[in-house]
């Protein structure tokens, strides 16, 4: 007789679901990793059982967001090079590491990225990738090698990833071609798909769930829950109109996301007026491209007019606070978006910094710095626990899910059993009570209150350790010393 495979409960002090923290209950995951249910400890019954004691879990956090190999430029950009430093002193910065990364080295540096998300309490992310041919521009062999080393070092730390596969076609209206950016750039649209099919094939999952009655590997490739593939033209910047839509539309036929940078800088808005006559987001929208499959990274400088229509087409945004005031973005009019009923997901894009509670507090705290007031995000409930809070935190989990198309984001049967645990004694939230610890997480726990982490029921994390740190790191500090000396 085949053995019936054991369900494990968490037993924790508190657990977040449906909005608020409640003892007493135990997350029951099958041996899928899957949540069957959240059921008092009392009626517990033959489920084997793992105590987190002194501990809250709250579901894993969803980064919509990142460019791994960044991660390498920390700490290495932060002087002046010239009068007036910007975004644009900084991307040459940036290009100089992109242009002599090895695909080891990608491997590398996106393992030390994902390693950092993973201590933080993230268990899934979405990343723009456009580093994909040879420093010389030449394409690889195999023309996705580069993104199959982001998804294996996803995959080592035991991440979710969507592998946003970019398009880059450009350097800019009217502008000459920039050799740093001939590992980025596939210049004709079906090149682009036909790698983007190939890569949608080499993630597909070996065991595609019965239903999926589509035959082609893009419609498959959803049906794998830890890689899956998306689609990211670069910005109407590097992307130019037909190529853009033959790419959003591709995606569209097929329930893939589409992300793209869009608004970041006054110098982008200019150059699409001046090339379309309109500013992005119009463009976008009077072409059709925006749906709830889309969304919009930064979106920092739109009108209120354009929000308005952006909130129409379902599209979300995606806001990156912490590399958003590390490059002098702007600031993500978060509270348009919200009284517009545009959905916002969270990103560490840059990794200056990789850590979501980070993120979600600077959304609403640059607001306060602008409008001289408080709670700006906080208007939405009339209850008295903190609306500021769970709203933040549901762009960290809840919206970056659907942002990326990931199963996770919640607690709930059904839903992956992905989650983190803060230590409820740790100096940065200990006192808090089960009314204010959301608020007490997201405006004031430093990272290291992340304690465990777990990913479709498998622990990655324990004790604030990752299981393999120790290699990830060393490897990780060689490839510093190789490149910068
Ligand atoms: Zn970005």
């Amino acid at each position: 007789m085949a053995n019936v495979p054991q369900e494990i409960a968490f037993v924790a002090d508190l657990i977040y679901s449906a909005g608020e923290f409640r003892p007493g209950l135990a997350l029951v995951c099958d041996a899928e990793g899957r949540v069957t249910s959240l059921v008092s400890v009392d009626h517990l019954t033959n489920q084997k059982r793992i105590r987190l004691a002194n501990r809250a879990v709250l579901p894993g956090m969803l980064n919509a967001h990142s460019h791994a190999f960044q991660r390498v430029l920390r700490g290495r950009t932060e002087y002046r090079t010239s009068d007036r430093d910007s975004f644009w002193t900084w991307r040459e910065l940036m290009y100089s590491a992109a242009t002599r990364l090895s695909p080891e080295d990608v491997y590398d540096a996106s393992r030390m990225a994902f390693l950092e998300m993973a201590l933080g309490g993230i268990t899934a992310v979405g990343e723009f990738h456009y580093l994909h041919h040879a420093p010389d521009g030449k394409p690889y062999d195999d023309p996705n090698l580069l993104a199959k080393e982001v998804i294996r070092a996803a995959g080592d730390v035991g991440l979710r990833i969507a592998l946003l596969r970019v398009a880059y076609v450009r350097s800019g209206f009217k502008a000459e071609p920039n050799p740093r950016q001939t590992r980025f750039i596939e210049s004709d649209a079906e090149t682009y798909l036909k790698n983007l099919d190939g890569l949608a094939t080499s993630v597909r999952s070996p065991t595609v769930r019965e239903g999926n009655s589509r035959n082609d590997a893009l419609a498959d490739a959803r049906a794998s829950d830890t890689a899956w593939v998306g689609v990211a033209p670069h910005s109407v910047r590097a992307v130019p109109l037909d190529y853009l839509r033959e790419v959003i539309g591709y995606a569209n036929e097929r329930d893939l996301k589409t992300h793209m940078h869009l608004a970041e800088q006054p110098a982008e808005v200019s150059a699409c007026v001046e090339e379309y006559g309109r500013t992005p987001i119009a463009l976008l929208e009077s072409e059709g491209l925006l749906s709830d499959r889309f969304t919009a990274v930064h979106a920092i400088h739109v009108t209120p007019k354009a929000i308005a229509s952006f909130a129409q087409t379902g599209a979300m945004v995606c806001a990156c606070p912490t590399t958003e005031r590390n490059l002098g973005d702007g600031v993500v009019p978060a509270d348009e978006y919200l009284r517009n009923g545009v959905e916002i997901s969270l990103g560490t894009d840059s990794h200056a910094q990789i850590d979501l509670f980070e993120e979600s507090r600077e959304l609403e705290y640059h607001l306060r710095l602008q409008k001289l007031e408080r709670a700006v995000l906080g208007a939405r409930t009339s209850s008295s626990a903190s609306d500021t809070a769970a709203y933040l935190f549901d762009c960290a989990t809840i919206n970056g899910a659907r942002s990326i198309g990931a199963p996770g984001g919640a607690l709930e049967a059904g839903k992956p059993a992905d989650f983190f645990t803060v230590d409820l004694n740790d100096p940065t939230i200990a006192g808090a009570s089960s009314d204010d610890l959301l608020a007490s997480i997201v405006f004031s726990a430093s990272r290291a209150a992340v304690r465990e982490v777990v990913v479709g029921g498998k622990p990655i994390v324990s004790e604030g350790q990752h299981l393999i740190q120790e290699e990830v790191i060393e490897r990780f500090n060689e490839l510093q010393k190789r490149l910068w000396s």
